[in-house]
């Protein structure tokens, strides 16, 4: 709806049904690349909530009955409904976020794949008939929790909400999804289209509004049966306790500090490009980037040299084709970046490049911030430590191959990790040693539906993607019987 003074309001999606909050309270979304007002986002509160959960519970055992192949065909008609609405969903998480318009694309085409797949293994989870002696006849159904709170961040909105939600419904879940306060636009269209596309009513509900109202009433709702989270380690661990005084299951895909090792006998034309997305794709915005850049001492200098002309290169706008630079995604979030520049200068780093706002012709009112890179870091330094979030990548030297290792793994955090190096030995070496979720050998940010990936450490528990996530959101039922 476009309301008189031209701005768009989103309403949530109910019980198939578009819903406006029971309080009528709406809140601004910002577009990040000019700071300008462009939507107003419903406020749920404990009634929208109650409600969403409600019509989940309603819906349950229509789905959870259907035939998984039946199931799983409205599924993959879901993901032809993203992918066909691929340019308008991109377009909203463009303006909503920030994102480089080609970027948001290929962030839609994965979400519409989460679908596509998803759907394809609904029918392929089977139980077993386990041998207990003659007298008595055992099998196992694999059965989904009921309702599903699925409460998402604001990076990569679609997408990451898709991850969740396609392994959740394909089980015969019903799912409450919970949009971040940064990031409502698209995922509540994405309901929409999904609801068109033929998921029966109340299946799948978006509620919009703060994580300490809406998030933390869905989450202790007690027709919640499961919590899957993504977002940061301090909520994820808020939302842990919930789960725990529950006794309900949860699954944690959290923050990153991510370690990329550069060997000295690396493929530097494919490296540094590589690296260097690894760190600013999406402005840094996502879980697994590459922040901690640890290079072999022998190339430090050239690396360093090659990597800082790179990022300089780099152009700055939402509508380039990639590689380009967005804004910050919402104005907290880039003082919070400018606050990490700020350490970064007091406690001693070196600035190779930007450091800065990035200012010019279209950028004005946006929250952009130059490519950052920092050389000579320690590894006891604040940007060194602490996932910032924003195009900010640190250089660590090594010397040795166990140094470079003991540098890595030097985090309390384990979602990604990188090798680059030509030796076949070596990168399968380091590979099992890095306390890491995800490995990339001589590339990073690449990533397929069909493999799975989560957090080492206090980066998360519980994985998504690939055959295995689907059984995340299910549970075994043991089937006794005495052959009398
Ligand atoms: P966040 O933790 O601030 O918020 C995430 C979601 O939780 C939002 O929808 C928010 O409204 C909600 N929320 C906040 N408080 C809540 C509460 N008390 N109860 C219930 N819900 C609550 O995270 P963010 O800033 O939106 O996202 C960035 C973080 O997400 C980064 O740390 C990033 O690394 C992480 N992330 C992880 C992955 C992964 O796959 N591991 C993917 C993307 C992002």
């Amino acid at each position: 709806m476009v309301t008189s003074d031209g701005i768009a309001t989103f309403d949530m999606f109910i019980g198939g049904q578009s819903r406006a909050p029971a309080d009528g309270e709406y809140f601004d979304s910002i577009d990040p690349s000019t700071g300008l007002l462009i939507g107003r986002i419903a406020r749920g509160g404990v009634v929208d909530v109650d409600a969403a959960v409600t019509n989940a519970a309603g819906a349950l055992s229509e789905w959870s009955d259907m035939n998984p192949h039946a199931r799983g065909k409205i599924l993959r008609r879901v993901g032809e409904a993203v992918a066909d609405n691929r340019d308008y969903l991109a377009a909203l998480e463009t303006r909503d976020i920030g994102m480089p318009l080609q970027f948001a694309s290929l962030t839609i085409s994965g979400a519409a794949e989460y679908f596509d797949f998803y759907g394809s293994l609904a029918a392929t989870v089977q139980g077993e008939t386990i041998p207990t002696g003659s007298g008595r006849f055992n099998y196992t159904l694999w059965e989904p929790y009921g309702v599903v709170a699925a409460i998402a961040p604001w990076n990569v909105p679609v997408n990451q909400a898709a991850r969740c939600v396609a392994p959740a419904l394909a089980a015969g879940n019903c799912v409450v999804l919970k949009p971040s306060e940064f990031s409502s636009m698209a995922t509540v269209e994405m309901v929409r289209l999904a609801n068109e596309a033929g998921l029966p009513a109340g299946v799948m509900n978006v509620v919009t509004g703060y994580g300490h109202e809406v998030g933390a009433m869905l989450t202790q709702h007690t027709l919640v049966e499961s919590i899957t989270f993504t977002g940061s380690v301090a909520t994820g661990r808020a939302i842990g306790k919930v789960a725990a005084d529950r006794v309900v299951p949860v699954t944690l895909e959290l923050g990153g500090k991510s370690p990329d090792i550069v060997f000295e006998d690396a493929k530097l034309e494919v490296a540094v490009p590589k690296v260097l997305m690894g760190f600013i794709l999406n402005s840094g915005q996502i879980c697994t980037s590459g922040t901690r850049v640890i290079v072999q001492r022998s190339i430090y200098e050239k690396f360093s040299k090659m990597l800082a002309a790179a990022a300089e290169k780099i152009p700055i706008g939402v509508n380039n084709p990639m590689p380009t630079l967005g804004p910050i995604a919402n104005e907290m979030q880039f003082e919070k970046v400018m606050r990490y520049i700020e350490a970064a200068e007091s406690e001693g780093a070196r600035l190779l490049t930007g450091g800065e706002r990035a200012r010019g012709p279209g950028l004005s009112g946006g929250f952009y911030v130059k490519p950052t890179i920092y050389g000579d870091v320690t590894r006891d330094m604040t940007i060194a430590r602490e996932e910032i979030f924003g195009p900010v990548g640190v250089l660590i030297p090594f010397d040795t191959e166990e140094e470079a290792i003991e540098i890595a793994n030097d985090t309390p955090l384990g979602l990604a990790a990188g090798v680059w190096s030509q030796d076949a030995s070596r990168v399968h070496r380091v590979a099992r040693r890095l306390q890491a979720g995800t490995v990339y050998i001589n590339d990073w940010h690449v990533q397929a539906v069909e493999v799975p990936m989560g957090g080492y450490k206090r980066s998360g528990i519980g994985r998504e993607r690939g055959i295995q996530a689907i059984k995340s959101y299910m549970q075994s039922k043991s089937v006794m019987q005495t052959l009398i």
